[in-house]
């Protein structure tokens, strides 16, 4: 049994970017950046105005200012801005050469072609310099980053409109056991819906990976075994689910052991144990995650999911991690870390966590609403309310 720790690190040496390619601009969002990307020019080129109003030159004690002409964002000025003279300039719009400061529209009297400030502005006042939001050579996106609103702003903006990006990894998923039916099937008596496929679908959907293969399959070596082939074959990375604790019908791992090295096939986690971890010949993973709907997506949270951003190109691949407060008291178990599922908030300058209730493997409700993984150390005792422990943050607080 390895632990968290030494399986973690175990997956991410195996895990690496698969190749790049190109993206249109408009479809770059989520997308990971292969490339570090630099400004080709100045932005702005140009001194520009940040405001409506009047280029001046700041000192000008003239009682008025000849209007000389007016300058729009997107045109040049004529005219040279000299002591006793004023531009008309809009918010965009290039300083006139001589002028030094832009005096804001409210506070400028305009009269037949004459302009009285009421504010004597400072050099630079309203005035964006050349280069004050990006200069020429600067290194503005880095290979390895997500890409999110701002960063295709960014690219946009320095004129880069095919995106060099990770590809995303290709994902199979095959979810076993002879009591499973399909999600729109009446379970007969003894038997569940199948829910951990479409979980899993979307984890790995969640995790920026392309889901290109999935399958159910009954617990028979030879199904099971030609499924887990054609999974592999069509995918970067299988997930299974099932089939992997010590029941006589758990029979991933020998088959996996045929088409693949076991790296290991036993956590001191909890909730997933059994968690299994494999990696082919060709480089492919194979993760065969437990049965319960609790532990097959808590072990690809914790596992899985960094390992499909680090395939992806992600440099970033864990989940921000801080200290909270416990609402109320919580039993550790005495042998493996445990994972439990909370809500956080922020209250009164510090984060507060309080548990989903029942934290059982098989209560998927456990999961649903909570922001965060309590990471409890095990030692079979009680933390009081009131305990500082660690938490892994899933979503936004
Ligand atoms: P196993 O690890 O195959 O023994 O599965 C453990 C438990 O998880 C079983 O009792 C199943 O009821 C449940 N389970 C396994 N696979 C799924 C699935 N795909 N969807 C929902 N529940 C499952
Ligand atoms: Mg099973």
């Amino acid at each position: 049994m390895v632990s968290v720790v030494e399986a973690a690190q175990t997956i991410l040496d195996r895990a690496h970017p698969l190749g790049t390619e190109m993206v249109p601009l408009t479809q770059a969002r989520g997308r990971i950046l292969a490339e570090d990307i630099t400004a080709g020019e100045d932005l702005p080129g140009l001194p520009r105005s940040s405001v409506d109003g009047y280029a001046v030159i700041a000192g000008d004690d003239a009682d008025k200012l000849e209007v000389l002409e007016e300058v729009t964002a997107g045109r040049l000025a004529h005219e040279q801005v000299r002591r006793g003279t004023a531009v008309r300039i809009m918010t965009g719009g290039t300083l006139p050469p001589g002028a030094d400061a832009v005096v804001m529209v409210e506070e400028v009297e305009e009269t037949n072609g004459h302009a009285v400030l009421q504010h004597h502005p400072r050099s630079g006042e309203n005035v964006h310099p050349p280069g004050m939001d990006l200069t020429q050579g600067q290194h503005v996106l880095s290979a390895g980053s997500r890409l999110g609103s701002a960063e295709v702003g960014l690219l946009a903006t320095v004129g880069c409109v095919d995106v060099p990006v990770w590809r995303r990894p290709r994902v199979a998923v095959l979810a076993t056991g002879d009591e499973l039916v399909e999600p729109e099937e009446t379970p007969p008596p003894g038997s569940v819906r199948d829910s951990n496929r479409y979980a899993l679908i979307a984890a790995a959907q969640e995790a920026g990976a392309e889901v290109v293969w999935h399958a159910h399959a009954r617990d028979e070596e030879a199904a099971l075994e030609e499924a887990m082939r054609q999974g592999l074959q069509k995918a970067d990375v299988l997930l299974t689910s099932g089939g992997v604790s010590m029941g006589t019908r758990d029979l991933i791992k020998p088959i996996l052991e045929r088409m693949a090295t076991i790296h290991f096939g036993r956590v001191s986690f909890k909730p997933g144990k059994p968690l299994t971890f494999a990696s082919s010949s060709e480089g492919k993973l194979a993760f065969g995650l437990p049965g319960f709907p609790v532990s097959s997506l808590v072990t690809f949270e914790v596992f899985v999911r960094p390992a499909l951003l680090r395939l992806g190109g992600a440099t970033n691949v864990l989940r921000p991690r801080v200290d909270v407060e416990l609402e109320h008291e919580i039993r550790t178990d005495a042998v493996r870390p445990e994972y439990q599922r909370a809500v956080v908030r922020w209250q009164d300058g510090r984060f507060i966590a309080k548990t989903t209730g029942l934290q059982s493997s098989s209560r998927l409700m456990s999961i649903v609403g909570a922001n965060a993984l309590l990471e409890l150390a095990a030692s079979g005792e009680t933390l009081p309310k009131g305990t500082m422990v660690k938490a892994l943050l899933l979503a936004n607080l």
